[in-house]
């Protein structure tokens, strides 16, 4: 999660909302990519930080199945990230602050643990929740 602040500070100095992600080799140790949300620098409304994140994993890995691999986010995933997440077969996600407005692991909605769908990643949430919560109301406060 240290890692994933740290990220998130990269996103805040583009001008983007301080949001980090990591993704995490099957061995939780070895860390696959890092994304920092960039919807500001390039334009792109997709481009999230856990998006960005899910992609370099899957390149670095050569495969799309991230399975056994964990992503670690500052912020609880949205609707989008939520979906990608459980089409990208991750094990485990782990978040920081929750999301009570747009929030799509537990807080509004509960996508990635939906008994309707085939895959569900164990969710892990809290992690340093103030520190990553702190950094977003900075962001804001700053603006
Ligand atoms: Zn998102």
């Amino acid at each position: 999660m240290r890692l994933a602040l740290a990220e998130a500070g990269r996103a805040a100095e583009g001008g983007d909302v301080p949001v980090g992600a990591v993704v995490l080799a099957p061995d939780g140790r070895t860390v696959l990519s890092a994304g920092h949300n960039e919807r500001e620098a390039t334009s792109d409304p997709t481009a999230h930080a856990e998006v960005l994140a899910i992609r370099r994993a899957a390149a670095e890995r050569g495969e799309w199945r991230l399975s056994g691999c964990t992503l670690v986010v500052t912020l609880e995933p949205c609707t989008m990230c939520a979906g990608a997440l459980v089409q990208s077969r991750v094990d485990r996600v782990v978040y920081g602050a929750r999301d009570d407005k747009a929030g799509a692991a537990g807080s509004l909605w509960d996508v990635v643990r939906d008994r309707r769908l085939n895959h569900r990643p164990e969710v892990i949430e809290g992690v340093l929740a103030d520190d990553c919560a702190r950094l977003l109301t900075d962001f804001f406060r700053d603006r």
